[in-house]
């Protein structure tokens, strides 16, 4: 059947409209599961169904003693988490975060419902942020791009899934310091298999390099800077997203994504000043959002044309090809 490309880009951008709905989800849901993996891995290494106190001697001088008390209060902890309800992607169903009104499927529905309802709950009136739509709009707009230029076939739902993953670790980064595992371990291996089958239009070996050279980059760098300043500038999250974005481009981006991020920084720093919300932020702003920026633009502007704007940032593209 021969379907237009111009039918296939609007369903395209619908159906990324929908996963935009379910991107808001997973940016809210996936650092509390997180947190909460945190808490339960913690309290259950601690309880005292564990022989703790001969791990503890493992683990440290066997003159140091475990605490008293850890252990009961380790299995009251668990207690009480076992008594939580399930919390995933999926349950507990969407509520209004101000009055706990259930959001129905006709007040769900990307852009239109917040229009519809003013960006204001159904319920209490109280404002919905307008985060919500824009997560939505971009995220159509990402899928419908990616079917324009790659049609619907395995490289336009392969550039489509890079694009909503890296919309989710530029927020949750931005929202929480934290760019979780369980979205960059994925984001790594579907470019690693995207590159292998040829459907990132990268070479297997460019991308294996781009994430070898990509964490290494980062890691030399943090370790440089904790050694001259004692502080800590980036976290791990930080060396795993550059070496996804380097399976995803290739070796020879690399140099070029640090470029770009450095922009998305200074235009994200301004526009926060701007705004006057820097001020109002104890916590620095990661380096995360501005990797996750950095490949959005290259997604959206199409690799070779970021070759075009800065051709010296690829000194070794030859080389690594
Ligand atoms: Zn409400």
């Amino acid at each position: 059947m021969l379907v237009s490309r111009e039918f296939d880009t609007a369903f395209a951008g619908v159906l990324g409209l929908l996963i935009g709905s379910f991107l808001n989800v997973v940016i809210y849901r996936i650092p509390v599961m997180m947190y909460r993996e945190w808490l339960a891995e913690a309290v259950a290494n601690l309880m005292s169904s564990k022989d703790v106190p001969s791990l503890w001697s493992m683990a440290f001088d066997p003159k140091v003693m475990a605490p008293a008390g850890l252990e009961a209060a380790a299995d009251k902890a668990a207690k009480v988490l076992e008594a939580q309800p399930p919390f995933d992607l999926a349950r507990p169903a969407s509520r209004c975060g101000a009055c706990g009104h259930k959001i129905r499927w006709y007040e769900n529905i990307p852009v239109l419902s917040y229009a519809a309802l003013r960006g204001r709950c159904g319920a209490c009136k109280t404002a919905i942020s307008l985060r919500y739509p824009l997560v939505e709009l971009i995220t159509g707009g990402l899928f419908a791009l990616c079917a324009w230029r790659f049609g619907i076939t395995p490289s336009g739902a392969l550039w489509a899934a890079f694009g909503a993953l890296l919309v989710c670790q530029f927020l949750i980064d931005f929202d929480t310091q934290f760019l979780p595992d369980s979205l960059n371990y994925p984001l790594l291996w579907l470019g690693l298999i995207g590159a292998a089958m040829g459907w990132t239009g990268v070479s297997l070996s460019s991308a294996v390099w781009g994430a070898v050279f990509g964490y290494l980059s980062l890691w030399l760098v943090y370790h440089a800077f904790r050694l001259v300043t004692g502080k800590e500038g980036m976290g791990y999250g930080d060396f795993k997203l550059l070496a996804a974005l380097g399976v995803w481009l290739g070796a020879d981006y690399l140099i070029a994504i640090i470029l770009v991020s450095s922009l998305v920084g200074a235009v994200i720093g301004v526009t926060l000043r701007v705004a006057g919300k820097l001020a109002h932020r104890d916590i620095p702003i990661a380096f995360g959002p501005f990797l996750a920026g950095a490949g959005l633009i290259c997604l959206v502007a199409g690799p070779q044309v970021v070759k075009q704007w800065i051709p010296f940032a690829f000194p070794l593209g030859a080389l690594i090809h």
